[in-house]
């Protein structure tokens, strides 16, 4: 299927590794040009090759912090007009809710909530002009279905579901869409560390978590960013100009609801 995007370009975060790569690489696939954000300027240079030699479109590479001040004017300089923006950062850590301070709080609510809203502030009066735009928020199945040992995810990846979806209904009609991608359990560095965290709580070893959590997963294995990435660039597809405000979950069946 030709999603209607080639020659648009796109900002992404968060996006040397993981899903935000999956992201960036089904993208650009599609011909999209992609301007790829992440901290450290070796592997974010390395990944944009690889999508370079892949895909022949033109792809930027922008190393700083997105959760900062300076980093998101340094990824909104290199990429001031996007169609389509993906916002993604690194997920809190986990731990028991009494021991978060109010500055791991904050540190949560700049990364995972206020971050994507500075940036959609940023763009989508471009977008609403042009009369085309699509984001696309990266958040966790933690917004539907808690996960106990992180509590910082589902409070401030909360916060961000509840304005966008008012937000998604005042831009429906100038042609730009904003959706939500609630991840499982997909195969990337971030899940090594839940699972590390979850074994520590349960006082089971590491192996023994990521069985227990393989075997709670009706498709039976985790998540591939690939599959990730390429539901990202349908709901930026001309053909998704219809799905606004909506939340989907991509976890193999996990989340138990008829709904
Ligand atoms: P990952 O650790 O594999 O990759 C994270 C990417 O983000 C890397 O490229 C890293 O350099 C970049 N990054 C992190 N913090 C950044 C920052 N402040 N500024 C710029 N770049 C930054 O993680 P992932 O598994 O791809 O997860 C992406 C998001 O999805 C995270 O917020 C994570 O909590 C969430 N999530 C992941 C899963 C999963 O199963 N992998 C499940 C639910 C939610």
């Amino acid at each position: 299927m030709d999603l209607g995007i080639a020659g648009r370009t796109a900002l992404v975060c968060a996006a040397s590794k993981g899903l935000g790569r999956g992201c960036a690489e089904a993208l650009a696939a599609e011909g999209v040009n992609v301007v790829i954000v992440a901290r450290t300027a070796e592997t974010l240079e390395a990944t944009a090759a690889a999508i370079r030699a892949a895909t022949g479109v033109d792809v930027k590479a922008v190393a700083c912090d997105i959760t900062t001040p300076e980093g998101r004017a340094a990824a909104l300089a290199a990429c001031p007009q996007p169609d389509i923006l993906v916002n993604n950062a690194g997920g809190p850590p986990t731990g028991d809710f009494r021991q978060f301070t109010h500055d791991d709080w904050i540190r949560a609510l700049e990364s995972n909530m206020l971050t994507p809203i500075e940036l959609i502030r940023a763009t989508i009066d471009g977008m609403i002009g042009r009369g085309f735009g699509r984001v696309v928020n990266i958040t966790s199945s933690a917004v539907k279905a808690p996960i106990d040992v992180l509590g910082l995810s589902n409070g401030a990846r909360s916060g961000l579901t509840g304005f966008v979806a008012g937000l998604a209904r005042k831009v429906a009609p100038q042609g730009v869409t904003i959706n939500n991608l609630l991840p499982g359990m997909f195969d990337t560095d971030r899940i090594v560390a839940t699972i590390a965290a979850q074994a520590k709580a349960q006082d089971i070893p590491v192996e023994e978590a990521r069985r227990r959590r393989i075997a709670s997963i009706p498709a039976g294995r985790f998540g591939t960013p690939d599959e990730f990435g390429r539901a990202c660039a349908f709901l930026c597809s001309t053909h998704a100009g219809y799905i606004t405000g909506q939340n989907w979950l991509i976890d193999g069946g996990s989340y138990p609801g008829t709904f």
